[in-house]
């Protein structure tokens, strides 16, 4: 008999390594994986590009009236199987991920307007189950009904590392004490906000990476998807 689909929400801290953990996840059990970070820095590219946001400040009207020329897909890489993100039919899964666009993304998704479009999009993503989704409001806003929530924590030191690296891998000329103060200030905007603040569900389970491997922590959370899926046939 064929298992039932689930909704897989993970939600956490920047850089806790959920969207490392989200695709094995999604690989592993075959379903779809949906980055929605990768949704409002799309957005804020956007917003950095028509200089709406800049070093001299952000232009909310601006961008609230805008929002109906944005369209965000993602379209599967058929190289490495991943989908990545287009933003208005271009591909900007590369530029999405520099430094300057998380230093300006989290006022960018505080706003409430951009939140409402965007989570209109993931839940349409969901209709058919089958997809595991990583964020920051995954399980209490998007999916607040997911069969299983996971929320991801570790220290602010070690997710610094860990985003420092995957930068300086890209060829990105930046400091640890940059990638540091970017982590901490992301944090404190995305859990302080008004509209759908970062925190754990109540129902979520809470996995502290700080202290296992990845393969560790891969298989302890294959073995919970597996046993929430097979409780549901
Ligand atoms: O996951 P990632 O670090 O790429 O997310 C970038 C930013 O997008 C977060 O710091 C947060 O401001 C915003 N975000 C959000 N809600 C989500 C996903 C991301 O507000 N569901």
């Amino acid at each position: 008999m064929e298992h039932k689909k689930i909704i897989i929400a993970i939600d956490g801290y920047s850089s806790t390594g959920k969207s490392t953990v989200a695709k094995q996840l999604a690989k592993a059990l075959k379903y779809i994986y949906v980055d929605t970070g990768a949704m409002y820095r799309a957005i804020t590219l956007f917003a950095m590009r028509k200089d709406i946001i800049n070093e001299s400040g952000f232009d909310q009207e601006k961008l609230e009236k805008a929002l109906p020329e944005i369209r965000i897909e993602f379209k599967i890489n058929t190289t490495t199987g991943i989908a990545e993100v287009w933003l208005n039919g271009e591909n900007v899964e590369q530029e999405i991920r520099t430094l300057a666009v998380s230093n300006y993304v989290s006022p960018i998704a505080a706003v409430s307007a951009v939140r409402k479009k965007l989570v209109e999009q993931q839940v349409q993503l969901g209709k058919e189950k089958g997809i595991v989704m990583d964020g920051r409001d995954i399980g209490t806003v998007v999916f607040p009904d997911a069969e299983l929530k996971l929320f991801m924590t570790a220290t602010a030191k070690d997710r610094a590392e860990r985003r420092f690296l995957e930068l300086q891998e890209r060829g990105e000329d930046v400091t640890y004490e940059d990638v540091l103060k970017n982590v901490v200030n992301r944090d404190h905007i995305d859990s302080t906000r008004k509209d759908s603040p970062l925190r754990k569900a109540s129902d979520a389970i809470q996995i502290d990476n700080s202290t296992l491997t990845l393969k560790d922590q891969f298989d302890h959370i294959l073995k919970l998807a597996q046993t929430v899926i097979n409780n549901k046939d």
